[in-house]
């Protein structure tokens, strides 16, 4: 997708603060961090929002997950726990339209962060 963020930082033509990545999932820094550790995971495919999956993508989304649990460790995070959030669309908060899951942690959350 020519105008979306998250496709050009998959092709490095916007610079990421990547912490894990594969042929299919990319994981990075969120830019404005609302908690100590605020991780963007998304599949590299461009994906709209959740409501967009189909069948064929129940393993992408299993491994994204797994990725989150990896990735969630490395930063410290497996004793204390974390969150992770999909926001689908308008109501649910999405702001950028590339399915993406945000991996929060670091400090107790409240209900929203
Ligand atoms: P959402 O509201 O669920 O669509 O969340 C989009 C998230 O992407 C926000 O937390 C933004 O801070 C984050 N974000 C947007 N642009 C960038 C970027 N260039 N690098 C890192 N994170 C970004
Ligand atoms: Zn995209």
């Amino acid at each position: 997708m020519a105008d979306c963020i998250f496709c050009k930082m998959v092709n490095k033509e916007v610079p990421a603060q990547a912490v894990y990545e594969d042929e299919e999932i990319l994981a990075f820094k969120d830019i404005n961090p609302v908690a100590p550790v605020h991780v963007i995971i998304i599949p590299k495919k461009h994906i709209t929002d959740a409501t967009q999956l189909k069948s064929e993508d129940a393993g992408l989304i299993g491994r994204i997950y797994l990725a989150a649990v990896q990735i969630a460790k490395e930063l410290g995070l497996e004793e204390n726990g974390f969150r992770l959030v999909n926001n689908c669309k308008v109501d649910g908060g999405q702001e950028v339209f590339h399915l993406h899951f945000h991996l929060l942690g670091g400090h107790k959350l409240g209900l929203f962060v």
